[in-house]
């Protein structure tokens, strides 16, 4: 089990409220919207955090540069991907590219 997976088993583990605040702690310090991709629609609706809630809903379609590989949210759980707002969550990647491979995303 990688770092992810142990992140991920361990929010599970939490009570939904403990769950809930974590998840926010993390969302609050997302620096996303300080990425070149990152737009005013998504800042309106208060998107954030996509390596965990996936892609973004209806803002983000554009992809420029991703600044997620120098986030330390997503060097602390563990990341493997980027570009989450467009590609969807790090379990929603890992999980098609274990169907499709990876040579087939990116
Ligand atoms: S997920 Fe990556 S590309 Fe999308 S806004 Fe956040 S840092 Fe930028
Ligand atoms: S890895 Fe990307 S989406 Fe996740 S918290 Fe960091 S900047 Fe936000």
């Amino acid at each position: 089990m990688d770092i992810f997976e142990q992140t991920m088993q361990s929010l599970s583990e939490k009570s939904p409220a403990d769950k809930a605040a974590a998840i926010a702690e993390m969302h609050e310090k997302c620096p996303c919207p300080g990425c070149p991709t990152y737009n005013r629609c998504a800042g309106e609706a208060k998107e954030k955090l996509f390596c965990i809630n996936g892609r973004s809903f209806m803002c983000i379609s554009d992809p420029k540069t991703c600044i997620c590989p120098t986030c330390a949210i997503g060097q602390s759980v563990g990341l493997k991907n980027n570009s989450f707002c467009t590609r969807g969550s790090e379990m929603a990647q890992r999980y098609e590219h274990t169907i499709w491979g990876t040579s087939l995303l990116k």
